[in-house]
């Protein structure tokens, strides 16, 4: 966990309105008891706290929030939404925030998640499901990871656990619509 670094020059005063409307939450009403915190399950491997995000989005940081870590280690588990007594949905400004940070070229500290994002919906775009060979194989060139976890993979697939050809689903054209549809929001 860090200190927020409270920088008057990176202040962006229409940071805070937008994710609210995007994540459409009273942000506002966080009295920072820090429940979400004390709750959240992956709060040791993030630089900064849910509440610390909450209170950083107040102040309009936007450049510390959007290349934080926390923002992609949050796995979207609803246990803050559920313990908020504010009923702040916290949940809902992380995906706003992942969001605005892919819509702005943000990568932060974590791009190996961003980047598996990225190729993730890559695959669900194309054939409307993952295929996980391929995104496996697009994610170690992307990130020029080659030999991590290789041993693995060739067991998995001796194992018939990864498909060696890409499946479509039946409703692949719709998934496409959808994207398309969505282009400007993601
Ligand atoms: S639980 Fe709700 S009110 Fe408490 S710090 Fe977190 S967001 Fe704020
Ligand atoms: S939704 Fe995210 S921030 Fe909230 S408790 Fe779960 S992992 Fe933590």
């Amino acid at each position: 966990m860090q200190f927020i670094s409270e920088q008057v020059h990176q202040i962006d005063p229409a940071f805070s309105q937008k994710v609210k409307q995007m994540a459409d939450t009273p942000l506002d009403r966080c009295y920072q008891c820090l429940t979400c915190s004390l709750s959240c399950p992956v709060a040791f491997a993030m630089d900064y706290l849910p509440n610390q995000i909450i209170r950083m989005v107040q102040l309009g940081l936007r450049k510390q929030v959007l290349t934080s870590s926390t923002i992609w280690l949050c796995a979207t588990c609803e246990t803050c939404v559920a313990r908020c007594p504010q009923e702040v949905d916290i949940l809902r400004v992380m995906d706003a925030l992942r969001e605005m940070a892919l819509g702005e070229g943000e990568e932060g500290k974590e791009k190996v998640i961003t980047t598996f994002n990225q190729t993730f919906l890559q695959s669900v775009r194309l054939l409307g499901r993952q295929y996980e060979l391929g995104m496996l194989l697009l994610l170690k060139l992307k990130t020029r990871d080659l030999f991590t976890d290789l041993i693995l993979g060739i067991k998995m697939l001796l194992k018939g656990k990864l498909k060696l050809l890409p499946t479509r689903i039946r409703g692949s054209k719709e998934i496409k619509a959808i994207f398309e549809r969505t282009k400007g929001e993601v």
